[in-house]
């Protein structure tokens, strides 16, 4: 890296923990010190682990020469970092979009849409670290296209969440385990939110809480976040099967229900969802087990999986 040898274009990429963009060998930016860096062997490790693309290497487009239609792509996401580029959009373009598909899922590992995903939830997260503007990246404007999501943070609040009392807070936090790294996040009541960060329902998730909880996401972590970090730790040590750390789960009764069922299945132990359904004493509800069983936004302690 220091050499900016080009022999070692796309073989690791390096993400620049103080500024959170990843490089390639070559990059021409001044090298950061040895203890902010992080190395990682693929495109898609760096960003999921929530770094973006320098601007200066552009690892999107030359870590891995991409043909002209793939950049275009990508132009089309660092322009419009808050929208979604639909496959409607993409023919709009003159592009095909099974062709950007192939390309992003051969040399990527991820569709296209899940790396504009990815890059939006980046983005929004570095906004929020940084204390830029909450108010245009509490994790919804800009999502508008999103199917689902009728709102913005303006029309929520109506002003700075700084100053608005009747808001409730939701603090976000990332970090990294064994399995891959997580988003936590957590209220004053305990966690709310604990997922991988490649998951293709993060964005609606961070809505539906909001919605539900009257909150806005900001950058933090509170004791309850320090909590359930303590017992993961135990636990990917083996030390641990049981959390004790609180949750704050809103759903419907139906969901609560369906989510208390699974926290019971016991470590090491799995179930299917006509066997939820029983103990719902709702035999014929095993679709509907099954959809609530996809809205647990608490991995690992809730295992739906
Ligand atoms: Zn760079």
């Amino acid at each position: 890296m220091l050499d900016r040898n080009p022999q070692y274009i796309g073989v690791f990429f390096v993400g620049v923990k103080t500024t959170s963009v990843f490089c390639i060998a070559t990059c021409r930016a001044r090298k950061p010190k040895k203890e902010n860096v992080e190395f990682y062997s693929s495109f898609k490790e760096a960003l999921v682990n929530g770094f973006r693309p320098c601007k200066v290497c552009k690892p999107t487009e030359n870590a891995s020469q991409a043909p002209s239609n793939a950049v275009m792509a990508i132009e089309m996401v660092k322009k419009n970092p808050k929208k979604k580029i639909s496959d409607k959009i993409l023919r709009k373009n003159g592009l095909n979009p099974y062709a950007i598909r192939r390309w992003f899922k051969k040399n990527y590992g991820m569709t296209f849409q899940a790396y504009q995903r990815m890059y939006r939830i980046n983005n929004a997260f570095k906004e929020l670290k940084d204390g830029n503007s909450p108010t245009s990246t509490a994790f919804d404007s800009g999502y508008e296209s999103l199917s689902g999501f009728g709102y913005t943070y303006k029309k929520l609040i109506g002003k700075s969440p700084i100053n608005s009392n009747e808001r409730n807070i939701i603090l976000i936090d990332r970090i990294t385990t064994p399995l891959g790294p997580m988003f936590v996040c957590a209220t004053v009541n305990g966690i709310c939110l604990l997922e991988f960060t490649d998951r293709k329902m993060l964005e609606t998730e961070f809505s539906d809480l909001q919605r539900r909880l009257n909150a806005v996401i900001l950058s933090g972590e509170n004791e309850h976040t320090k909590q359930l970090k303590k017992e993961l730790e135990e636990y990917f040590q083996g030390k641990r099967k049981n959390f004790n750390v609180l949750l704050d789960t809103p759903g419907t009764s139906f969901q609560k229900g369906v989510w208390e069922i699974l926290g019971e299945i016991p470590f090491g132990q799995t179930s299917t969802y006509q066997k939820q359904a029983i103990k719902l004493k709702n035999k014929n509800a095993v679709r509907a087990v099954a959809r609530a069983n996809g809205m647990n936004r608490v991995s690992i302690i809730i295992p739906c999986h």
